[in-house]
């Protein structure tokens, strides 16, 4: 009877130290999976933020004539200055009302095959 009433205490106390052992592994584990999708979220964010920072910017240029781009909405590679233009500016519709298709920017280029051209000043050609 005696031995029964300590194997018993034994199988508790090996249960409570499993679980109390388990427990932490489990709160790292979820722990790492609330990190990853705060990882995420934060991700989104920080996109969703420069984004729109870049074209409130990208529009002010617009606002005071820096920028002329010849799609809607408006390229941003021309203002991060990935192409031929400088400092923030934008000439595309310029080019285009001269019938130099081939220097407007690629996303500009992609802007109209898709259609999204909103030149006042020249016509897109559809290429
Ligand atoms: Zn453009
Ligand atoms: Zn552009």
């Amino acid at each position: 009877m005696r031995t029964k009433l300590i194997i018993f205490i034994l199988i508790i106390l090996t249960v409570v130290g499993v679980a109390a052992f388990l427990v932490p592994i489990r709160n790292i584990f979820l722990s790492g999976l609330v990190a990853t999708r705060t990882d995420k979220n934060s991700f989104e964010e920080k996109r969703e933020q420069i984004l729109s920072e870049l074209h409130l910017a990208i529009e002010e240029a617009e606002e005071i004539g820096k920028y002329k781009c010849c799609i809607e909405p408006l390229c941003t590679m021309c203002y991060l200055g990935d192409w031929i233009w400088k400092d923030g500016t934008c000439d595309c519709d310029g080019l285009i009302a001269r019938g130099e298709w081939d220097r407007v920017c690629p996303q500009c280029q992609r802007g109209i095959e898709e259609g999204r051209c909103k030149s006042e000043i020249g016509t897109c050609s559809v290429q």
